[in-house]
């Protein structure tokens, strides 16, 4: 699956993430993140508003963390399909633009209260 950084995932999960990617695992370098929040690793991408960056990827313990390996089962690669909706409206799986609507607000609203 080819992620396209609409920042759903980063948005909607509970995940447990490292507040230090470059640090060590452990329980006080480690943040469980709640549903509806926004990581606090999420940032917008500043060349595309629609998009969102990770400032983590790069980091040292970032290969082992549950971000870097969620993934999609597919046979093959191909655009993320709810990034796709966020972003396109999804014209190529007729996704229903009032939930595309709804998603780039969760995203947005989550955005602007972690400031
Ligand atoms: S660490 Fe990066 S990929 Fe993982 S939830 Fe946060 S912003 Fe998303
Ligand atoms: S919904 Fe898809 S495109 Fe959006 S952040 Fe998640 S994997 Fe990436």
């Amino acid at each position: 699956m080819i992620c396209l950084r609409c920042g759903y995932c980063c948005v909607a999960y509970d995940v447990t993430i490292l507040k230090d990617f470059s640090k060590e695992p452990s329980e006080s370098n480690s943040i469980n993140k709640q549903n509806s929040k926004a990581c606090p690793h999420l940032i917008r991408d500043p060349d595309d508003k629609l998009r969102t960056l990770c400032t983590q990827h790069d980091k040292k313990y970032f290969e082992d963390s549950p971000c870097d390996r969620h993934s999609q089962i597919e046979r093959r690669n191909t655009n993320c399909r709810t990034g796709d909706c966020v972003l396109n409206n999804n014209k190529n799986f007729g996704c229903d633009p009032h939930l595309s609507k709804f998603l780039l607000k969760k995203i947005k609203t989550a955005l602007d209260r972690s400031g």
